[in-house]
């Protein structure tokens, strides 16, 4: 497995619809781990094909309960609603609010492309939905509802610089 190169926003790929995965290739299960090892390097909770510069309906997702890989997802059902923050690795430093459904259900393929239907609540349901939008070229900016906030991290020693402006 290797680490792969995160195309950032502003890369036109990110904006392109991705094709599905007729079958299961070596060269996709490569793709697979490699989208996994990479996930983790950066500390994601998903990351989509296109974001590593590949326009293939997959997607992997971990919000800290394993990984689920996802081919040619598509969302059966939603509801509710959550409002709150949300990121993304093809965005580094910003964060947003986005309100997306509290529950998603989701019909894909597994990675030995068996059929399955995964339910989702809370920080899962959105990642769904972030990570599927990506599937058809759509970033969470254009859905953010107060603009795009920089990341910040606390600092020691800026807090107690008191020419800080
Ligand atoms: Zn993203």
């Amino acid at each position: 497995m290797a680490i792969r190169q995160v195309r950032e926003i502003g890369d036109e790929i990110l904006t392109k619809q991705c094709k599905a995965v007729p079958k299961m290739t070596l060269r996709t299960k490569v793709l697979i781990g490699d989208m996994l090892e990479t996930m983790y390097e950066y500390h994601g909770v998903g990351l989509a094909a296109p974001q590593v510069g590949v326009l293939k309906q997959i997607v992997v997702i971990d919000v800290g309960e394993g990984p689920i890989v996802l081919i040619n997802p598509e969302i059966i059902e939603i509801s509710g609603e959550q409002t709150g923050e949300e990121g993304c690795l093809s965005v580094p430093g910003k964060w947003g609010i986005v309100t997306r459904p509290d529950y998603v259900k989701v019909r894909a393929y597994d990675q030995d492309m068996e059929p399955v239907e995964l339910e989702g609540e809370g920080l899962l349901a959105r990642a769904f939905c972030h990570e599927i939008d990506h599937l058809s070229g759509q970033l969470y900016v254009d859905k953010v509802e107060d603009g795009l906030h920089d990341v910040t991290y606390e600092n020691e020693e800026e807090d107690e610089d008191e020419t800080e402006e």
